[in-house]
């Protein structure tokens, strides 16, 4: 290959795209080399189960990719995005059949939670005033914070695990469960350090923004995004599995949408033996099992505040959801599992065949177990929904193996990049000033596996593609 490029980029998921649109829209000549036939990484919808019916492979919801500071800021609707917000963004399941519905609205939320109502009106006023001011240093590598007070006051909330954060704010268990079920998608037991985090800035962004999603699919944000690449002279090359450096043209700097696991298996990467030794201590995290449905009919949910919602949490109880979520870690698989389910089709009709319905859920694994859940996850629908397994056309699943297979980035199951406890939440791949920059000063990780970690938000790969610009701009190649 002769051509020379100032960045080359393996890996198109939403964090490799971003990379390549920053140092793009910077005038650099970039390309992306993808290993599927299709990009988006995780973020992609196909017809899974019957014609017509589409489902989201990897992620459904995306309060983050709206709220992103720097998705946000592209004319991805120009290229064809458009969202749609659920009425309500998620609700919480109780025992009893009744729910607590997370609304846009902080007073209308608090109304269902009783005693506990005074409470939350005061933390989510305050968090949710507060977040434009701290979601930059949040979204990002350690540095000193623009706002120090607000990015104290948020830390101070957040460092507690999610079980001292419910119990120390709230009195009653129904409250407790839902913030429990926010939480729980740290995939981190809710006795760990900075557990409660997670539930803070998803429940802040439901109130902030609602839980919305691109129309027609996950796929919809990928295309736009792509689309958007393409219009400022980007390339994209699919069907490209890169084993080794010397696979990819001559270029400046490289950028690895990659897991620290798959760097280390590249040949001629040129990195040193310390910084390697380094981030082969690298930890992954559970894995997933996960479902998708055809279904005859909408959900058949008792109560009809999950009907209205985007996501639904499901457990019954704050000892169910943190056994569930403790097992795991003991890699024990749990056959009462936290479940999280998406019904896109019900606010999407261009998702499913007239009248029909798709759904997507979800429940954690000990990473790499290849346990089938289907049986235990469509139990807990069961109790919330009785007749749902009788409103079933047809059903994909995936275990942690088949998701990997799908995407090589989901080591043993894992979604995140890499586990998200407090000792590698900002300090991902490596503690590190620019955790972004390797040892060799042509590479560079922009995967989920760096600061701010999971989620579609392509922040990982905004500072990643800056980390890079200032590399070439201080070697004046550019
Ligand atoms: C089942 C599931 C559910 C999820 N749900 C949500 C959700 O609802 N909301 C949310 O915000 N997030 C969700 N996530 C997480 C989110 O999708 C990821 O955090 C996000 O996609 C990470 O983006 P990324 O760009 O870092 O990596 P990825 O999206 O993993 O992309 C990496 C890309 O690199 C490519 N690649 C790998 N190896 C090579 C190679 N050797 N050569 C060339 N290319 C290669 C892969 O094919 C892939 O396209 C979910 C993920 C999964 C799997």
């Amino acid at each position: 290959m002769s051509e020379l490029f100032d960045a080359v980029i393996t890996g198109s998921g939403p964090n490799g795209i971003s990379t390549a649109i920053y140092l793009q829209k910077k005038g650099l000549k970039t390309v992306i080399f993808e290993q599927a036939s299709t990009p988006g990484g995780s973020v992609r919808t196909e017809e899974l189960t019957l014609a017509g019916f589409k489902h989201d492979i990897g992620s459904a919801i995306h309060p983050m990719a709206y709220a992103s500071p720097f998705l946000r800021k592209l004319p991805l609707e120009d290229h064809g995005l458009k969202w749609i917000f659920p009425e309500i963004p998620y609700t919480q399941v109780l025992s009893d059949g009744g729910a607590v519905a997370c609304y846009r609205d902080i007073k209308a939320t608090a109304d269902q939670l009783g005693e506990d109502a005074a409470s939350y009106i005061h933390l989510f006023e305050s968090l949710t005033k507060s977040w434009p001011k701290i979601e930059k240093d949040l979204l990002g590598p350690l540095t000193w914070p623009d706002d120090p007070v607000e990015f104290l006051k948020f830390g101070l909330r957040a460092f507690p695990s999610a079980r001292f954060f419910a119990n120390h704010n709230f009195k009653k268990e129904k409250t407790k469960l839902f913030f429990y079920g926010a939480a729980a998608h740290s995939t981190l037991p809710l006795t760990n350090i900075a557990s409660a985090s997670f539930g803070l800035v998803l429940s802040i962004m439901a109130h902030k923004y609602g839980w919305p999603f691109p129309e027609g699919g996950a796929s919809g944000l990928t295309n736009a995004l792509i689309s958007y690449y393409k219009s400022l002279g980007g390339e994209i090359r699919l069907n490209e599995k890169i084993s080794d450096l010397k696979q990819l043209p001559e270029s400046d700097s490289y950028l690895f949408d990659l897991t620290p696991r798959q760097i280390l298996s590249i040949k001629n990467i040129e990195l040193s033996s310390t910084y390697k030794k380094r981030l082969q201590k690298y930890n992954y995290g559970a894995g997933v099992f996960k479902i998708d449905w055809a279904l005859e009919e909408p959900i058949p949910w008792l109560n009809d505040k999950c009907r209205r919602s985007g996501t639904v949490h499901i457990g019954y109880s704050t000892e169910e959801i943190e056994k569930s979520e403790s097992d795991i870690h003991a890699n024990r698989l749990n056959n009462i599992p936290y479940v999280l389910l998406a019904q896109n089709s019900v606010f999407d009709t261009t998702r499913a065949p007239v009248g029909k319905q798709t759904a997507w859920a979800y429940c954690h694994v000990p990473n790499g177990n290849i346990a089938d859940q289907t049986a235990a996850i469509e139990d807990q629908i069961e109790k919330a929904a009785p007749g749902f397994r009788k409103i079933i056309l047809a059903r994909n699943t995936y275990t942690t193996r088949q998701l990997e297979h799908f995407n090589p980035n989901i080591i043993g199951g894992d979604i995140n990049g890499g586990k998200q406890d407090i000792t590698q939440l900002f300090t991902r791949p490596v503690a590190k000033l620019d955790p972004y920059a390797t040892s060799n000063p042509k590479i560079f990780i922009c995967s989920s596996s760096t600061p701010p970690g999971g989620g579609v938000h392509g922040m990982c790969g905004y500072h990643a593609a800056r980390s890079a610009f200032k590399f070439l701009d201080k070697s004046k190649r550019i």
